[in-house]
C-alpha cells in the first residue's frame, strides 16, 4: 500500500495513489518499501518489457493485461527511434536520449503513460481534470498525453515570459476537444503553488460536482514509475555494447529542477539496479545542489531566469520522497521540514540524514555561460549538438568527475532551443526559433523532429494570460463544460 510522505499512517492503493495525485495533507505517495526486481529478468527483454515489470512492481493494483496494453501503446509508433531511449557514445562519453517521443522532451516517458494509467483507475462516472503547472516540457507532454482521453480534461499553467517561444507554441497550437492552456502571471513556483491549493481547496470542490482533480507533475507516481524503467535500459545497452559486465556498478548524471528524473534513479538503484552515485546538476536555480551539499534548502534567494527554463525551480517537490526514505519513513520528520519550507522557505537536515544522503548523490551547478561554452565545445569536439539542460549535466559531470562509468540523460532535443543552441553552435543570432531551426538543420545537417518541423504552421488555440488568483474560476468554469 502507499502512504504519505507526512503521514505514514495514511494507506492506500496504487490505483488510489494515482488517480488523487498528492495526499491531503500536502504529502507526496510513497510506498514505504521500494520492491526489488531481477536483474536478469530485465537485462533478457527489451524497453516494453522492462516498463511491464518495473510498472507491475511499483503498481500492484493494475492487473497484467492493463498493464501490457499501457505499455505497447505508450512505447509504439509515436517514437521515432524503436529503442525508445538509445545510448550514443561519445569518445568517452555516454549520453542517453529521452527525447524521442511526441514532444521531443524527456517527460513524454511518464505523460504517454499516465493518461492511459489513470483512464484506467477510474470509473464510469468519474470524470478527472488534470491540473499542470509546468516550466514548459510537463505542459505540452501532458497535454499531447491527454488529448482526447476519455472523460478526462487537461489544463496546463505555465509563467507568462518564463518558457522559450517554441515550448510556449507547441503548447499553444495543441488539439484536442479537453486540451486547455494559460500564461499564468508569475513564475513556475507561483503557479505550481496555485496548483496545490487548487486541490486543496474545498471552496472550489464544491463547484466541480462529479469532476474530480488531479495532477500530471512528477508529484503523481504514475508519472515517476515510468522513469525507472530508462535506468534499467541505460544499463541493459552498456552491458550489450561491452562497455560493462552485469553487476558493476555505474554513474548517472541528471540535469534537475523538480528532482522528478532523478529520484526515479534512486528508485531504479533501491528497486536492484548496480549504481554508484546520481550525480545531480542544477542551473543556477541551485537551491537543490546546494542542499545536497549542506543539508541546507533554502530559497530565500532570487529566482533566476536561465537559459534551461525547463530546470528554472526553486522548490524541488520530489526531494520529499527522498527524504522520506532517507530517514527511514520518518514522516512527522518530513512534515515538520515541509512546514519549515512553507513557513520560512527554508530547513536544515541532521548530519547523519545529510550522511545517508551523500552516500548515493553528489551534486554541482551551472551557469549559462558554462552551457553555452559546452554546447559548442561538444560540437566541435564529437559533433553532438546538445540542449541546454543536459549541457548543465555535462559542465556538472565534469567538474565532479566521479569515476567510472556514467551516464548523462539527456533531457531534451536541442531544437526545442534552437535560438540559444545555434548561438552556441554557429556563432550567430537568429530573430526566432524556426530561423535558428532551420540554420541548424541546414549547417549541421540534423534533422527536425516531425512535431517540431511543423510546429510554425499550426494556428494558435489558445491566449489566455490569468493572474494566480483567478485560476480557481477558470477551472470550475472548465469543470462546468465538463
Ligand atoms: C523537466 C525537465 C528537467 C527537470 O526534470 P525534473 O524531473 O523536474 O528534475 C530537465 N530538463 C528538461 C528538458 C525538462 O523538461
Amino acid at each position: 500500500m502507499y502512504t504519505s510522505t507526512r503521514n505514514a499512517q495514511l494507506q492506500l492503493n496504487s490505483k488510489e495513489a494515482l488517480t488523487q495525485g498528492f495526499a491531503t495533507d500536502g504529502g507526496l505517495f510513497v510506498l514505504p518499501t521500494l520492491p526489488k526486481v531481477d536483474l536478469d529478468q530485465m537485462l533478457a527483454t527489451n524497453y516494453q518489457g522492462q516498463a511491464k515489470i518495473v510498472l507491475s512492481a511499483l503498481l500492484p493494483d493494475f492487473e497484467a493485461e492493463v498493464i501490457d496494453q499501457v505499455v505497447t501503446e505508450a512505447y509504439g509508433k509515436q517514437w521515432d527511434d524503436a529503442r525508445i531511449t538509445p545510448l550514443q557514445k561519445l569518445n568517452d562519453q555516454y549520453i542517453l536520449e529521452l527525447f524521442h517521443g511526441p514532444t521531443s522532451a524527456f517527460k513524454d516517458i511518464g505523460l504517454q503513460v499516465l493518461p492511459r494509467l489513470l483512464h484506467n483507475a477510474i470509473d464510469a462516472q468519474t470524470k478527472v481534470l488534470i491540473l499542470a503547472a509546468t516550466s514548459g516540457d510537463t505542459g505540452k507532454a501532458a497535454l499531447e498525453g491527454f488529448k482526447d482521453v476519455p472523460q478526462t480534461g487537461i489544463a496546463t499553467f505555465y509563467p507568462d515570459g518564463g518558457v522559450s517561444p517554441i515550448q510556449e507554441k507547441q503548447m499553444r497550437t495543441t488539439g484536442g476537444e479537453n486540451t486547455h492552456v494559460a500564461a499564468i502571471k508569475g513564475n513556475f513556483d507561483d503557479a505550481q503553488t496555485a496548483v496545490k491549493q487548487m486541490l486543496n481547496n474545498a471552496e472550489l470542490a464544491a463547484k466541480l460536482g462529479s469532476v474530480k482533480l488531479s495532477v500530471a507533475n512528477s508529484i503523481n507516481i504514475g508519472r515517476l514509475a515510468p522513469q525507472v524503467v530508462y535506468y534499467f535500459n541505460a544499463y541493459q545497452q552498456l552491458v550489450q555494447a561491452g562497455a560493462i559486465q552485469t553487476g558493476d556498478e555505474i554513474n548517472f548524471t541528471v540535469p534537475t529542477g523538480n528532482f522528478g528524473d532523478v529520484l526515479a534513479g534512486y528508485y531504479a538503484k533501491l528497486m536492484g539496479l548496480p549504481v554508484n552515485k546520481l550525480i545531480v546538476a542544477t542551473n543556477a536555480n541551485s537551491e537543490v545542489a546546494d542542499f545536497l551539499n549542506t543539508g541546507i534548502y533554502d530559497r530565500n534567494r532570487d529566482f533566476i531566469k536561465t537559459v534551461s527554463p525547463s530546470m528554472d525551480i526553486q522548490i524541488s517537490s520530489n526531494l520529499e520522497r527522498l527524504l522520506f526514505y532517507k530517514s527511514g519513513g520518518d514522516s512527522a520528520l518530513v512534515a515538520k521540514l515541509m512546514q519549515d519550507l512553507a513557513e520560512t522557505g527554508r530547513y536544515q537536515v541532521s548530519a547523519e540524514l545529510l550522511d545517508a544522503i551523500q552516500q548515493d548523490f553528489v551534486a554541482g551547478s551551472a551557469s549559462d555561460d558554462d552551457v553555452r561554452d559546452a554546447i559548442a565545445s561538444v560540437d566541435s569536439k564529437v559533433d553532438y549538438v546538445m540542449d541546454p539542460h543536459t549541457a548543465n549535466g555535462y559542465v556538472v559531470q565534469h567538474q565532479l568527475n566521479v569515476p567510472g562509468v556514467t551516464v548523462l540523460l539527456s533531457t531534451a532535443s536541442p531544437f526545442k532551443f534552437p535560438q540559444v543552441v545555434a548561438e552556441a553552435v554557429l556563432k550567430a543570432r537568429f530573430e526566432s526559433g524556426f530561423d535558428a531551426m532551420a540554420a541548424l538543420r541546414e549547417q549541421r545537417h540534423l534533422t527536425i523532429p516531425a512535431p517540431l518541423a511543423q510546429l510554425q504552421q499550426l494556428p494558435e488555440r489558445f491566449d489566455t494570460v490569468l493572474n494566480p488568483e483567478a485560476m480557481p474560476e477558470w477551472v470550475a468554469q472548465l469543470a462546468k463544460e465538463m
